[in-house]
């Protein structure tokens, strides 16, 4: 579904992503994590045309999304992006912030966009919100109405920047379950997270960035439970 080789991505001199080879098949859940500043959000924002790359290739469903003659809002509406601070638009209700890219740029009529946002409230527990404004949620309740936006483009892949991160420990749980949940239907996922429990239950492979390249990546199981690279069993000291 994602196939990335040799991508590169430079700021001016700092080069922050050196040579990485991905695949993620379709259905699978990776957990992409490593200190901060390793270039995990610039490699998600890579996959998502948010950055451009300096070098590589990224090709998502046969498509290249490095060529510059693909169009790269096609591509991204591939994509569903979730932030760690949900971006949601506080001038509309949580229905219309779900609906609108539907509207605009899939044209679906407002009944049935409507309809598919209802349906993607109630799949994330927010069925009560729809006519809520975002000032008026909890931060769990945010990003769960951020991740039905996202799914509301019907995404073959969905991607996850730090999504708990900027929430409180009770918050953490309900977030996390709504993941849990599209994993298990078979949404092909690309999840940075320091969320090591969820990584370790959720995830199909789990990925280890440290200076931007891959240290280590494997089965859950044995990257937390028997890391082979010194940096790896360093970084997973500090935070278990
Ligand atoms: P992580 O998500 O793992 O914390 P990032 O991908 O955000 O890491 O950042 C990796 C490095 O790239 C950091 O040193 C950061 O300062 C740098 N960086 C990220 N975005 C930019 C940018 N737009 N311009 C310059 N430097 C950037
Ligand atoms: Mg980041």
């Amino acid at each position: 579904m994602i196939k990335i080789e040799n991508l590169q991505k430079s700021f001016g001199d700092l080069q922050v992503l050196k040579d990485m080879n991905v695949e993620v098949r379709a259905q699978e859940v990776v957990c992409v994590i490593g200190p901060s500043g390793s270039g995990k959000s610039t490699f998600l924002r890579c996959i998502n045309c948010l950055e451009e790359p300096t070098g590589g290739s990224i090709v998502i469903e046969g498509m290249d999304i490095t060529d510059p003659k693909n169009n790269v809002n096609k591509m991204r509406q591939k994509l569903g992006m979730v932030f760690q601070q949900f971006n949601l638009f506080p001038h509309m209700t949580v229905l219309e912030n779900i609906t609108i890219a539907p509207k605009r740029l899939r044209g679906k009529a407002k009944l049935e966009a409507d309809q598919l946002g209802k349906d993607l409230l109630n799949k994330v527990g927010l069925a009560d919100k729809a006519d809520v404004y975002p000032d008026n949620l909890s931060g769990g309740q945010k990003q769960r109405a951020a991740i039905a936006r996202a799914l509301a483009m019907e995404p073959a892949i969905m991607l996850f920047d730090e999504p708990t991160s900027a929430l409180d420990p009770e918050m953490v749980g309900g977030v996390l379950a709504v993941m849990k949940n599209l994993a298990k239907e078979g949404m092909t996922m690309v999840i940075v997270t320091h969320e090591m429990g969820f990584a370790r239950e959720v995830a199909d492979r789990v990925i280890f960035m440290d200076g931007g390249y891959i240290v280590e990546e494997g089965d859950p199981e044995d990257l937390f439970g028997n890391p082979k690279h010194e940096r790896t069993k360093t970084f997973l000291s500090k935070v278990l």
